[in-house]
Parts: C-alpha cells; sequence; structure tokens
C-alpha cells in the first residue's frame, strides 16, 4: 500500500514554543493524576524546570483489573487548577471517544493515544471519527507489540480524521523474558518510522521503555544520540508513593539532574573542514560498501555451484553440520578480528536463509519459493 508524505508540522510550531526553540521537547509530569495536591506540587516544581508541556494520566489502562485505574473526570478539574497557576499545556492519554471529549471540555490541549489503545485499529478509528475538525495536538504511542505497521496505521487514521500535530511516541514493546527493560526499545522499529517518514516528529518515553528510573538518563541520552525530537519523562514529588508505576518516575529534583547531564548533540556542523572530513570517510565507506557487494556477489556464485552439484547428486539442501560448522566458526572469526560475534552470526543467518533459497529453486527448478 502506497502512503503518502504526511503534511505534519512540526513541533517548534506547537510545543516548544518557548522564546528559544529547544530541543529536545521535554513532556514531564505523573503516571497519574491522583490528588489535586500531588499534581499541583509535581506541575509547579515542574514548571521552574521550563518544560514544554505536562502528562498525567486520568483514565489509566490497567493489565489487570482492581489496580487504581485513574481518577477520571474530577482530576480533569484539577489540570484546571494547574491552568490557573502556569501556561503550560497539559496532555493525557484518550482510549475511548468520551475521553476526548471530556477532555477538550475541561481545556487540555494535547491528546495522547496509549500503547494499548494503538493496537487496535477500531479503538483507534473511534478516536479519529469523533476527532474530526477538532484541532488539537495528538501524540500516538508505539503499540505493544512491535509492529511497525500498526503504528504507522494508527497514524494515517488520526491524520486521515485532518490533525496535522501529529508526534510518535516511541514506549517499548512488551515481551516475554525481558531483563533489562520494561519493554524492549527496538530501536530499529522507531527509526524505520523515521526513515520512511521524517516529517513525523517522534518523541521518547523512557520511563515506560525501562521501568527504573536508574536507566532513564542512559536510554533519554541514547533517543537525543538517534535525533529523536523530545522526551516525555514520568515525574512524581514522592514517586516511592506512586500509586501506578512508582519504580520508574523520578522527582523534579532527579528531572533537572538528568536534563542538565544530557548531552543535546547537533545535526550537522557549520565548520567546513570538519564536514569535509566526515564527507571524506563517507565516501571510504562507501567503496568498502562496493566491496562488500562484490564478495557477497562472489559466495553467492560459490553457492549456486553448490546447489548445482546437491541437486546432480540427489542431495538435500539443508546440511545441518555443514551450517552449525558457519554459524560458529564465523563467530570465532569475527572475535578474533575485533568484531561482535553475535552480530555476524545474525549476518549468516541472513546469508544462509538466502542461500537455501537459491538452492531451493536450482534444485527444484522452481521459479521462486
Ligand atoms: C502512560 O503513559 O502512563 C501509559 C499508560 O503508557 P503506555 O500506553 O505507554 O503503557
Ligand atoms: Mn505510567
Amino acid at each position: 500500500m502506497n502512503t503518502p508524505t504526511f503534511d505534519i508540522f512540526p513541533l517548534s510550531s506547537w510545543l516548544t514554543k518557548q522564546e528559544i526553540t529547544r530541543k529536545p521537547a521535554i513532556i514531564a509530569g505523573p503516571c497519574s493524576a491522583e490528588t489535586e495536591e500531588q499534581l499541583l506540587t509535581t506541575c509547579l516544581a515542574l514548571a521552574d524546570l521550563g518544560v514544554d508541556a505536562f502528562r498525567a494520566g486520568v483514565w489509566k489502562p490497567r493489565t489487570r483489573p482492581g489496580m487504581f485505574e485513574g481518577n477520571g473526570e474530577i482530576a480533569l478539574s484539577w489540570i484546571q487548577t494547574v491552568k490557573k497557576h502556569t501556561k503550560i499545556p497539559f496532555s493525557v492519554e484518550v482510549a475511548t471517544p468520551q475521553h476526548v471529549e471530556l477532555a477538550l471540555k475541561y481545556g487540555v490541549e494535547i491528546l495522547w493515544i496509549g500503547a494499548r489503545t494503538t493496537v487496535n485499529p477500531f479503538n483507534v478509528q473511534d478516536l479519529a471519527d469523533c476527532l474530526r475538525g477538532v484541532d488539537v495536538p495528538v501524540m500516538i504511542k508505539n503499540p505493544v507489540n512491535p509492529d511497525l505497521s500498526l503504528w504507522i496505521g494508527a497514524i494515517e487514521r488520526i491524520y486521515n480524521a485532518g490533525i496535522r500535530k501529529i508526534t510518535a511516541i516511541h514506549r517499548g514493546f512488551s515481551g516475554m523474558n525481558q531483563n533489562k527493560y520494561r519493554n524492549a526499545p527496538t530501536w530499529q522499529i522507531p527509526l524505520e518510522l523515521r526513515r520512511m517518514f521524517p516529517e513525523i516528529p517522534l518523541i521518547c518515553d523512557p520511563s515506560h521503555i525501562t521501568g527504573r528510573r536508574d536507566l532513564i538518563e542512559k536510554v533519554s541520552q541514547k533517543a537525543l544520540d538517534l535525533n529523536y525530537d523530545g522526551l516525555m519523562i514520568e515525574t512524581h514529588c514522592n514517586p516511592d508513593e506512586a500509586w501506578s508505576d512508582a519504580k520508574q518516575q523520578v522527582t523534579p529534583a532527579r528531572l533537572k539532574e538528568i536534563l542538565a547531564n544530557l548531552n543535546v548533540k547537533q545535526e550537522k556542523t557549520d565548520n567546513e573542514f570538519v564536514t569535509n572530513q566526515l564527507e571524506e570517510i563517507r565516501s571510504k565507506i562507501d567503496a568498502v560498501d562496493r566491496e562488500l557487494l562484490e564478495v557477497l556477489m562472489t559466495r553467492m556464485s560459490l553457492v549456486e555451484q553448490v546447489g548445482t552439484y546437491k541437486k546432480d547428486h540427489n542431495m538435500v539442501v539443508f546440511q545441518r553440520e555443514r551450517w552449525n560448522e558457519i554459524f560458529n566458526s564465523r563467530a570465532e572469526w569475527a572475535t578474533q578480528m575485533q568484531l561482535n560475534g553475535k552480530f555476524i552470526q545474525q549476518i549468516f543467518e541472513l546469508i544462509h536463509v538466502e542461500s537455501i533459497r537459491t538452492q531451493t529453486k536450482i534444485t527444484k527448478n522452481l521459479a521462486e519459493i
């Protein structure tokens, strides 16, 4: 399916509207709006840090029933209290058309669609239908499962409803046996989104990726190094006592430290000498890549010879012992050459799949399998 390029507003036109346009945009606030006092205390401290927008969950999608599911409409009135003290825009998660109506009624300026909603096209379409004709920014979190099409599909549904202030939020992907992170970042998915649609602003949510406050700075830095446009960081005046996501929330004071420690790098440099040096290295990389392809071409023609040999001698295509030997020896060679053995094994897995495909075509005399 052909996806047109999106005609989307840059963040600087509606989010980072301070005198100096700042990158990254910072959205901060508690996981949930628990009490008026908690929300106000947290937001006032964050206002002092000059964050670009607040966040707070009013309706909380919880994995198991019986957990704290948000305070609902009353929490929207607390947001209005915060608004009496500061002009910083507020963002809230919406999962149903009723949430959208209520959030807008109480003056919430930015909506976001959570990971458990992005995953369901029916829900996203319901939200898109009720957003038609409304000029409100919508941030769309990645779906819980690592499916880029589903994420793009949700963005398209909201875009087709006429929303032009759209942002993608990368919050990681759930799965089994995750040791370090609560949700695996699987960076290649947001980076592929970026490659396909560079016009869509991309924000990282290190809080939900890590699930641990001690890793938030590291993941935030990584996102900045990958040129993300902003960060959404869960912040609470008393994180240990938080009613949801306690382990991953930081205090406003800690957020201040994190922001001060982050190294915001530039995309390009004005220094012509440095630019030329980079161009020189890149042209060497281009030449090496051509050599790599030529070597691969030689390898594939040898694979074709092996395929013909196996066909002539009625031998099976997949030879387990030979594959084992390749898989292990290449990793060993790689390690000796100071290359990452795991990475080289991944490359050889791909090469092996292509080799099996080529040989199957030869032995079966089929056009394509
Ligand atoms: C949240 O932002 O608090 C939240 C529920 O996030 P997610 O949809 O990423 O799980
Ligand atoms: Mn949360």
